[in-house]
């Protein structure tokens, strides 16, 4: 009964909250109801027929779990997901409340949620999941997160106490997870790339995690995609990438970092049952998610958002901007809690090429310090905006009617320059 009061109470928040303009309200009816009753998903949860699918890892869990409620839905099953991207406990709260039925049932096949890398061993203490799927794990937020390998630490030992039932689905190119498959004890299948022609040439600056997990001697790379994600061994100990059980599908996405999203969501899906071919025809469709490639049209103006919140992130939404033949670019960097308050991980951006952009526009919180790190690039004809409003105009203008303004922003940037193109709050 309680849970029923909590979801009535949620709703009505939450009609509150959209209805005084005051945001989605994708977090506050979870927040109250975990503080009432902290065990509300797991009761939810539980008596319901949901198979739990949970995503986690620094990058790529919005459009790979986008991707997987695609092919699902295409195939003609109902699936709950938290696809505001509000991946904290309060957000799966909410979700649960908006999904269900005033009598408090959740009604569907498949709850299919993303989780922040942090909150995996207190969310999976309320859930169980049927399927994890653990994508990479790079240096993201270190003020909020420390170093990967301790949450590599926390992950094996929340993973090693599920049951049975839980299928982990993980990127073999990361060592840190491909050792996580090794030491969880549970049933694996493991994804990655196998691509002889498109990979770095020698060691990316911003690699995160070169070392073998088991032993700590330096791994040796037969080929590196970008960062540490590749083929390894050690010689040491003899630990290498785990053999693949899928290493190509269709991919409807630019990025090498979209190429392991969609393994993901591929490689789930066929653990789930699908064939290949249903799979392949349902993510053909796929369009990107808010921020992440997005396209949005100004008044017959072409603008496209990548989401660029730690090293490896901007390196690579930097790398497919460039081979999509950029000439404007408008960087906005905020440091607030949801992007990193700590901004010095910048200095570890590889800004190659930087100079042959024909106009670039800095704006957020912190843009003098993104000045700085590009004056040291030589980079010095840019045009800095306190106000991320102006300097879209300005982009905008500068624009030519065939050329498509290319805009990097960390997460909180992301939301606020998509508020301003389309008028809507996504939190
Ligand atoms: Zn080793």
């Amino acid at each position: 009964m309680i849970n029923c009061i909590l979801i009535w109470t949620g709703k009505l928040i939450s009609f509150m909250i959209s209805s005084f303009n005051l945001g989605t309200g994708a977090t506050w009816p979870g927040h109250i109801a975990l503080r009432i009753n902290p065990l509300f998903i797991k009761q939810m949860i539980s008596k319901s027929k949901l198979k739990i699918i949970i995503i986690t890892g620094t990058n790529g869990k919005t459009t790979t779990a986008s991707m997987l409620t695609h092919i699902l839905y295409q195939n003609g099953y109902k699936v709950i997901q938290n696809s505001s991207g509000a991946n904290l406990l309060n957000g799966i709260a909410s979700t649960l409340i908006m999904s269900a039925s005033i009598f408090g049932n959740l009604k569907g096949d498949y709850g299919i949620f993303e989780i922040d890398e942090n909150v995996i061993p207190k969310a999976l203490m309320q859930m169980n999941p049927d399927f994890l799927i653990l994508l990479n794990l790079f240096r993201d937020q270190l003020d909020r997160y420390g170093e990967i390998w301790s949450i590599a630490d926390r992950w094996n030992t929340a993973i090693k106490k599920l049951s049975d039932k839980t299928r982990v689905i993980l990127n073999a190119d990361d060592p840190q997870i491909a050792y996580l498959g090794i030491t969880c004890q549970k049933q694996t299948a493991y994804f990655g790339l196998n691509e002889k022609h498109n990979h770095i040439e020698g060691e990316q600056y911003a690699a995160d995690s070169l070392y073998c997990p088991p032993c700590g001697q330096k791994l040796d790379y037969h080929i590196q995609y970008f960062s540490h994600l590749g083929d390894y061994s050690c010689k040491v100990c003899g630990f290498k990438r785990p053999l693949l059980k899928i290493d190509q599908c269709f991919y409807p996405l630019v990025g090498a970092y979209n190429k392991y999203n969609t393994l993901a969501a591929t490689s789930a899906a066929l653990e789930m049952g699908l064939t290949e071919s249903l799979i392949d025809k349902a993510i053909q469709s796929f369009t990107p998610v808010f921020g992440r490639q997005e396209v949005i049209d100004i008044s017959g103006k072409r603008v496209q958002l990548f989401l660029a919140k730690n090293p490896t992130s901007f390196n690579e939404s930097y790398e497919t901007i460039k081979k999509l033949g950029a000439n404007l670019l408008c960087i906005s960097l905020n440091d607030r809690v949801h992007d990193a308050i700590d901004v010095s991980w910048i200095w570890d951006v590889d800004f190659e090429q930087i100079t042959q952009f024909r106009h670039i526009s800095l704006t957020g919180d912190r843009l003098y310090d993104m000045a700085l790190r590009l004056k040291y690039e030589d980079c010095t004809d840019l045009t800095m905006y306190p106000n991320p409003r102006d300097a879209i105009d300005e982009a905008l203008l500068n624009l030519n009617d065939e050329e498509t303004l290319f805009i990097l922003p960390t997460y909180t940037a992301m939301l606020d320059i998509r508020e301003i193109l389309t008028k809507k709050r996504i939190l």
